[in-house]
């Protein structure tokens, strides 16, 4: 298996995306002041703003529709269910899986006909498959905090850390989960090599996992859709059902929109059909990102829909929308959100996702250009070292949104192997790096088809790159320049580091240009939107959670801020769609969770608390008077953060003497709390002992474990 897919492949996608949205025109975009316009504020049309008058009226995406709510008659059935989960993405299914492995009643509805995600970079600190290959990559290295905290400054500080720690010290656990669960359909897992910044800034090891088969070993960009597949297969096989083509139209909270989200009402897309899903426990959004809406860009992420409103076809919504770049949902669930109170993140605006930055071949498959960069007046604009996203940005700011490279044909040999894009460590997925020749004669064939200019003198190809006049004699002065900075290892405009600075001077020379619009600075989606505590609960503007919703994925407020910028590349998937909504799911099905931190309150039904009042559930975890037979026993609880938690105890004189377990546990966490829960159960004599704050899942399978145990020992 040896396969070879260029940057170029990916690009012309995008470009081709993006031209078919060209043609549709756009769309209007302003505040839906009809029929809310205070008075003396004019029509929308002539209207002058004041921050009043701004502040009296309501974007039309903020308001219900009038067709709802549906009249109760023409609901034709209601579904119960303890959790509904809307969505059949990555997060949706991953939550799914979750949830309904710990045992819990949940129910996915999905506006599409199938699971659906994009790309399959998939972000993670401390997985297994990390310590095979020997990275040595945890939240308490060196390497691993510097990366957080990169990510963190990154977003000037606006974001949520404590979702990001949740992230950060459950990550590898999770990933291993992942792996196991898309081991058992049949995928294998790969790492992606790392990000190298000679500065040390933008360093990152090899992070981030890609799932592929035999028939797709090009995981980077297409292994999303296997793995949101497995995930769906998976939960149908533990009986789960998930109903497709059921669009989800608002959500009911009880008590006049100030009580519990009790139920979502949905449309059966085929047969036109409205249910009602009831919802006992908890009602899940994951309903992907808003870029679809073009008032909910134009108020929330207006320089992005600044950029991109030509290119994003709002016009058409596809609910089975893969490897897009011209938009992907319409923010159907934040406006569910919304209609029912729900805040907006704190962070403004909502980041978007934007990659594909300067030209010019690259050291790392997510950029890093180790030449020089001109703008169309021939002068340098930025430090060229720099990754896929961050170089996207840099020509945004350019008048013209246009850049070109240039380099020589020695710069072939500054190393031994190129990444390409889709290799991995250790070339696992057979998709093979390039060496200098191959590089060359990938320049040679961009030559041949026009996306690429060759010359034997600097002359020769500044004025094959069009340049004229003044903008001429800037870019020779500048290649000349580079050269001289080269050579005396001190840039003096970027201060790039003197160990990447490559003197452009041996024959041929070669020059690319990436033109925004054409075949670069791809938009994938916005990120972010209702407010969201770090449970993943959606809350009201003042942060008070609204009892029953959740929301989970790509849409989740405030995780990132300024813009989506790949230094943790794979964060989202590997992130808040897998890892965040993996936690959610065993804290959903854990009825004993009570989702306390400060403000946040227990969220649960009235059946929670009286099934967790009676203590049913706890039956078999034995009592303090309890006498068990002398001998050891081993017992198994599932669910613990890292997979199952073993135990083995020793009973003397009848009584519980002691415990030893073995721990895969995240070490911050649940590995903290063990010996707590031994130290307790112990003493109780029993399993019946409280989880430890923080470690609840840990806490849990521990119990599991011990009544296991407990029963086995039991006369
Ligand atoms: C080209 C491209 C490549 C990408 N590559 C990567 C990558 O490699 N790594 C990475 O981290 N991120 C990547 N992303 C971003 C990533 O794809 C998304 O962020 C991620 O898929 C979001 O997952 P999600 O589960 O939140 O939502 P989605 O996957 O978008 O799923 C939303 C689901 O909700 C359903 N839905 C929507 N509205 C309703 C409704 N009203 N009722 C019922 N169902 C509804 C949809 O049908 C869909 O099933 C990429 C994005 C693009 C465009």
């Amino acid at each position: 298996m040896s396969k070879q897919f260029s940057r170029r492949d990916f690009l012309k996608g995008a470009a081709a995306a993006g031209a078919g949205a060209m043609t549709m025109g756009l769309t209007a975009c302003s505040p839906a002041a009809a029929g809310n316009s205070p008075s003396g504020a004019g029509t929308a049309d002539n209207m002058v703003l004041s921050d009043q008058t701004y502040r009296n009226l309501k974007w039309k995406f903020e308001v219900m529709p009038e067709e709802y709510p549906i009249p109760e008659e023409k609901i034709t059935k209601t579904v119960t269910h303890d959790i509904i989960i809307i969505g059949s993405g990555m997060s949706g299914l991953c939550t799914a899986v979750s949830t309904k492995e710990s045992g819990a009643d949940v129910r996915v509805i999905s506006a599409g006909k199938r699971p659906i995600s994009r790309g399959g970079s998939n972000h993670a600190i401390g997985s297994k498959k990390q310590k095979e290959l020997g990275i040595d990559y945890t939240p308490d290295t060196a390497s691993g905090r510097h990366a957080a905290k990169v990510e963190k400054h990154s977003a000037a500080c606006y974001i949520d850390e404590r979702k990001w720690s949740t992230w950060i010290n459950n990550s590898g656990p999770a990933m291993d989960w992942m792996i196991d669960k898309m081991a058992s359909k049949g995928l294998k897992v790969c790492l992606e090599p790392g990000y190298v910044d000679p500065d040390g800034i933008l360093t990152v090891p090899a992070a981030s996992h890609s799932f592929y088969n035999e028939e797709v070993p090009f995981g980077m960009l297409f292994g999303a859709p296997l793995c949101a597949q497995a995930y769906a297969d998976i939960f149908k096989d533990m009986g789960g059902e998930i109903d497709f083509q059921t669009r989800a139209l608002y959500l009911i909270r009880d008590d006049n929109n100030t009580g519990r989200v009790s139920a979502v009402v949905a449309q059966n897309l085929e047969t036109g059909e409205y249910i009602k899903y009831s919802a006992n426990r908890a009602v899940v959004l994951a309903t992907g990102d808003f870029s679809k809406d073009p008032d909910m860009m134009a108020k929330y992420s207006p320089w992005a829909w600044n950029l991109y409103r030509n290119s994003i076809d709002t016009t058409k919504v596809d609910y089975d929308v893969a490897l897009a770049f011209n938009g992907l949902y319409p923010g159907d669930g934040h406006k569910m959100g919304l209609w029912i109170g729900a805040g907006w993140q704190k962070t403004y605006p909502n980041a978007p996702m934007i990659n594909c930055g300067a030209p010019g071949p690259k050291v790392n498959s997510i950029d890093n250009f180790w030449g020089i960069n001109l703008t169309s007046d021939g002068k340098r604009y930025h430090n060229e070292v720099t990754n896929f996203s961050y170089g996207a940005i840099a020509i945004l700011q350019l008048p013209d949104h246009i850049a070109y490279s240039v380099w020589d044909s020695r710069y072939a040999y500054i190393q031994d192997i190129w990444e390409t894009f889709g290799c991995s460590v250790n070339n696992e997925n057979g998709i093979l790096g390039a060496t200098p020749e191959q590089m060359i004669a990938g320049w040679e064939a961009d030559v041949e088809a026009g996306t690429c200019w060759k010359a034997n003198t600097i002359e020769e190809l500044v004025d094959k790159m069009g340049f004229k006049g003044e903008a001429r004699a800037n870019a020779i002065e500048s290649i000349n320049n580079y050269t001289k900075y080269a050579e005396q290892g001190r840039d003096e405009e970027y201060h790039v580091n003197p160990s990447v600075l490559h003197p452009i001077k041996t024959p041929p020379f070669y020059a690319a240009r990436t033109h925004f619009g054409k075949d670069a600075m791809t938009f994938l989606c916005v990120t972010g939107g209702l407010r969201t505590n770090e449970y993943m609960q959606v809350c009201e503007d003042d942060d008070t959670p609204i009892d029953g919703l959740f929301n989970t994925g790509i849409m989740v407020g405030d995780y990132y801020a300024g813009t989506y910028n790949f230094v943790m590349p794979g964060q989202n998937l590997g992130g808040v769609c897998n890892c965040l909504s993996y936690i959610l799911g065993r804290r959903l099905a854990d009825q004993n969770f009570k989702f306390r931190s400060g403000r946040i309150q227990r969220v649960s039904t009235p059946e929670d608390e009286s099934a967790q009042n009676d203590g049913s559930s706890m039956a078999s975890l034995g009592s303090g008077d309890a006498s068990y037979n002398d001998g050891v026993y081993s017992g198994t609880g599932s669910g613990g953060m890292g997979g199952d938690v073993k135990v083995e105890v020793t009973i003397e004189n009848g009584k519980l003497a002691s415990i030893t377990y073995t721990d895969n546990e995240t070490p911050e966490i649940g590995g903290k709390a063990l010996p707590t829960l031994v130290e307790q159960a112990v003493s109780a004599n029993a399993a019946t002992v409280d989880s430890v704050s923080g470690a609840t899942m840990t806490s849990t399978a521990f119990k599991a474990a011990l009544a296991d145990a407990l029963t086995k020992a039991a006369k």
